[in-house]
């Protein structure tokens, strides 16, 4: 009963049980909302239900929802491969409920579906809530026996959910297991929460306001409820591992790479860092996100340029990732059959990112080298150099500063964005131009959204449109 597909057959039949519609999972690429860039959450597809906007045949629903966090208010990409918890790519399983059932109800089900659906064991499980919800400490106390030392109190955003800037928001609380004292990590709330040893598995959001603009926020019609259930940690704890590396889907992903490259695991983040970003990639591409220098596109070509940095630490002298897709499409085309359908597509383009990009990754590379060698622990790498590296050599700013992460040396920001600035301006003062200032205008426009030298056609956006 722990494999993927079980564990989500389990949730979404037993909420069906419950009374709940079960409603396809939307595609990655949120539709109608430009405030989002992918789709992070499985309430995105209900927003306007939420709301009060939309009406739908029915008043609850469950859902398994594909899930990228790699922009916006919730990026993970920095955190893959380093926490045993992060994926850019997952699947959410929730239940919501709009205007129907509230906190108790939430609890009381949520609660039912851990210890009879999942038989997890009570005296490893705690609970947070936000500190203001003195109702949800005391309906954790009623409905599962909790005691005061297994209900934490947090009086900060991490109790207090919100889709992105603006959207449906409200108090959550949050279900976690303890993996044991031999993985580093303490309670949260704790200075050593971002360990590994305790593992939250679920959110219930009680929804009850909408977040309208900075500092507005607006009652919803009626009090909603909206649950997250991280698919790969569930399994995590079903298979008594303490990673989402090493569950079953992502052993054979890793198994694969190492095949292939001929270089084993052993605990290296490169292997993670692949397997992750195959997917996020690979599902995407499936969403019909292209790999480009703006918007969506670009955070997809961030993510499989990191990954290509990967595969040529483990050696490769030829492109990877495609090599790696068939086995994705065997483990999830089943569940996801627009894998199977986008296969060839994915293929191609996999292919041809990675051998365009390869031809500027290893100059670069040497370059960062060069230019890092006199530096140690704790210094800075200067924002001409990241600059350089950005504009000549395709590097994207977080894919320079991932590779530095091992040495612990940052990346002087300020000065790459006052580098890039600089360059636009000389841009612009050698431009003879017609004199026609609505000419001149669109030029500009265009040559920063496609990029200006048909070097390798890489971007010129500034930073802060592409780094969210
Ligand atoms: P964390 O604190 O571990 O970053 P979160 O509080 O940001 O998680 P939520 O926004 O509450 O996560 O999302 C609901 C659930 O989705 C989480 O309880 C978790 O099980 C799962 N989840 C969230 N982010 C990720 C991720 N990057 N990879 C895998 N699962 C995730
Ligand atoms: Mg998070
Ligand atoms: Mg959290
Ligand atoms: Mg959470």
């Amino acid at each position: 009963m722990s494999g993927v597909n079980d564990i989500r057959s389990t949730f979404l039949d037993y909420f069906q049980k419950n009374g709940h519609e079960v409603v396809s999972s939307s595609p990655l690429v949120p539709r109608n909302d430009p405030t989002l860039m992918f789709t992070n959450a499985g309430m995105v597809q209900f927003k306007n239900v939420f709301t009060g906007l939309e009406k739908r045949p029915y008043t609850t629903a469950t859902t398994s929802q594909k899930c990228v966090r790699a922009g916006g208010k919730h990026n993970d990409l920095d955190n893959v491969g380093y926490t045993a918890r992060h994926l850019t790519f997952f699947e959410m399983l929730g239940n919501f409920s709009f205007g129907d059932y509230f906190k108790e109800n939430a609890i009381e089900l949520a609660w039912k579906l851990v210890m009879e659906g999942f038989d997890l064991p009570k005296n490893r499980l705690l609970v947070t809530v936000y500190s203001e919800d003195e109702e949800a400490a005391t309906l954790w106390k009623k409905i599962a026996g909790f005691s005061d030392d297994k209900i934490i109190r947090i009086p900060t955003s991490d109790n207090f959910w919100q889709m992105g800037d603006t959207g449906p928001c409200g108090p959550c609380s949050e279900i976690f297991i303890d993996q044991g004292e031999n993985v580093w990590g303490g309670p949260p709330g704790s200075p050593e929460e971002d360990g590994d040893r305790f593992l939250e598995f679920w959110n219930l959001v009680f929804m009850q306001f909408e977040q309208t603009a900075p500092g507005e926020r607006s009652l919803l019609p009626r009090p909603s409820i909206d649950t997250g259930m991280g698919l790969e940690r569930m399994a995590c704890v079903l298979q008594g591992k303490q990673s989402v590396f090493d569950t079953d889907l992502f052993r054979t992903l890793i198994g694969t790479i190492e095949d292939v490259m001929g270089v084993k695991a052993e605990g290296s983040a490169s292997h993670r860092v692949i397997a992750d970003h195959l997917r996020s990639s690979a599902f995407l591409i499936a969403d019909g996100v292209l790999p480009s220098n703006e918007g969506r596109g670009y955070v997809l070509r961030r993510i499989m340029r990191r990954a290509m940095r990967h595969a040529q630490l483990l050696g490769a002298k030829e492109p990877l990732m495609y090599k790696l897709l068939p086995t994705l499409v065997q483990e999830m085309g089943r569940a996801y059959p627009e894998l199977v359908r986008a296969e060839a597509l994915t293929s191609e383009t996999l292919k041809l990112e990675e051998t365009r990009f390869r031809k500027t990754l290893e100059r670069g590379l040497s370059l960062l080298s060069d230019a890092t060698s006199t530096l140690d622990k704790g210094d800075m790498l200067d924002g001409e150099t990241a600059f350089k590296l950005y504009d000549t050599y395709g590097f994207p700013l977080d894919l320079t500063q991932d590779a530095l992460r091992a040495r612990d040396i940052h990346v002087d920001i300020a000065g790459f964005t006052d580098a890039m600035e600089r360059q636009k301006a000389e841009a612009r003062s050698h431009w003879a131009g017609s004199g026609d200032k609505a000419t001149e205008t669109i030029w500009f426009e265009l040559k920063e959204k496609f990029g200006a030298t048909e070097f390798l056609g890489y971007d010129t956006e500034t930073a802060e449109g592409v780094i969210q």
